[in-house]
């Protein structure tokens, strides 16, 4: 149940709302908009044209709508978003907005406008190229996951720190969404027939099966460090100068391939579907090929920033042993393709879906596509062990 003193603002309420903050002055004219999206949260971008000031308030909502029904919802995401935001900013300010104040009773916080920036998935769409993202994100999850760790935190501090992002119902979202659901004949599922021969083909591998059951374990138990938990496309703010991570209110301590693996899974559902977003085959290519370095990149920019932490800042006295390192990113690499996986794999057949492919007109192009992506998830899921690196991770989708 919500607190009697929550209420779900609407365009007058939020105006009366924002005045109190002292953010604009008492006699600015203020416009407001609902921009958000989902099914989870109010978006209100709020403008003070005067003065050339905006914000924008994020609310959530004490239910998701999920397959028609109403589920009810914590509203303290609200927190772990915020929190997550404020943690992130200590350690990489120029690539989160800045949380200006966190509202409990309302369930909602305030922050930037990033409205000069694009959406990534949107841009990746349009085949724009970002050269800076690829370091801006690897770098992001290096930062953020190394000093959330147990390599840099006192194992006290660490604990205290998991507490606050214990955060069972969003997790739950993700284990049955990206972990259960799909490789099982679950209603939440959402495929065109046409593709149901190849879906039946995974929910019938078993050793499929198993090597998911390992993968969803990991994500249940393993409290490495601090994740964002829902790192897609979506959740990244672009311009071709700045990027800017949004939308964590999936955080908690988890396994760190599961950040990169996501946007790893992300970035390749791009490269699939551009087959039909970019007609001229040059210009296909190239636009991939972009893609490529940027996940070559994001894996590079990581490693080389979460190396340079432990051998600098490592607390742990295990940091300094040599081959602990090499060890540690060896298993988040195996993780991410593992996780990438499972992510490629759900948002072609599960619940929430991805623009790069059902905007795609031609639907036998379509369902062609989303059947490769289905068989490689597959095929990451099962080799995980044996793609020892990025190359040889490329090299499958090129062989496709
Ligand atoms: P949800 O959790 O509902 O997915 P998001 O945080 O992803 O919410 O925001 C939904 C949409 O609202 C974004 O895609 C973007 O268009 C807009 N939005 C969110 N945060 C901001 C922001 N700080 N500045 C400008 N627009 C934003
Ligand atoms: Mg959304
Ligand atoms: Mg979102
Ligand atoms: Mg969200």
């Amino acid at each position: 149940q919500p607190p009697s003193t929550y209420e779900p603002l609407n365009e007058n309420t939020v105006v009366q709302f924002v005045k109190k903050l002292n953010y604009f002055t008492e006699d600015a004219a203020l416009q407001v908009r609902e921009i958000g999206d989902g099914n989870l949260n109010l978006v209100f971008h709020i403008v003070d044209e005067s003065h050339a000031k905006s914000i924008i308030v994020k609310q959530a909502l004490p239910y998701a709508k999920v397959v028609g029904e109403s589920w009810p919802l914590t509203l303290e995401r609200a927190r772990f978003e915020s929190s997550y935001l404020q943690k992130a900013a200590e350690y990489v300010p120029n690539l989160v907005p800045k949380v200006h104040y966190y509202d409990e009773s309302l369930g909602l916080f305030v922050m930037d406008d990033l409205s000069s920036h694009l959406i990534l998935r949107k841009g990746t769409i349009e085949g724009i190229q970002y050269p800076h993202l690829a370091r801006d994100i690897g770098t992001f999850v290096a930062k953020v996951t190394f000093y959330t760790s147990d390599f840099y935190l006192h194992p006290f501090e660490k604990k205290q720190l998991v507490k606050q992002f214990i955060n069972p119902e969003l997790c739950k979202i993700t284990e049955d969404l990206v972990f259960t659901d799909p490789f099982f004949d679950h209603e939440t599922n959402d495929f065109p027939t046409e593709i149901r021969e190849a879906v039946e083909q995974l929910w019938n591998d078993s050793e499929l099966r198993h090597e998911v059951a390992k993968l969803k374990f990991q994500f249940l138990t393993q409290a490495e460090a601090l994740l964002h938990g829902d790192l897609h496309t979506g959740s990244i703010f672009v311009t071709p100068e700045s990027t800017k991570v949004i939308d964590p209110e999936f955080s908690f301590f988890g396994p760190i391939g599961f950040d990169l693996g996501q946007f790893f899974a992300n970035i390749i559902l791009s490269y699939l579907s551009q087959e039909a977003h970019i007609l001229s085959s040059k210009e296909r290519k190239q636009y991939q090929s972009y893609l490529v370095d940027t996940l070559k990149q994001t894996w590079s920019s990581f490693k080389q920033e979460f190396s340079k932490l432990w051998e600098n800042e490592g607390n742990e006295v295990y940091t300094q042993v040599p081959g602990t390192l090499e060890s540690f990113l060896g298993k988040v690499w195996v993780d991410a393709v593992g996780f990438a996986g499972c992510e490629v794999i759900r948002r072609t057949i599960g619940l929430a879906h991805v623009a790069d492919l059902d905007t795609i007109q031609d639907l036998t192009q379509q369902y062609q596509l989303k059947e490769k992506a289905l068989e490689l998830g597959t095929y990451f899921i099962k080799n995980r062990t044996q793609i020892t690196n990025m190359e040889q991770l490329i090299q499958v989708f090129y062989q496709e």
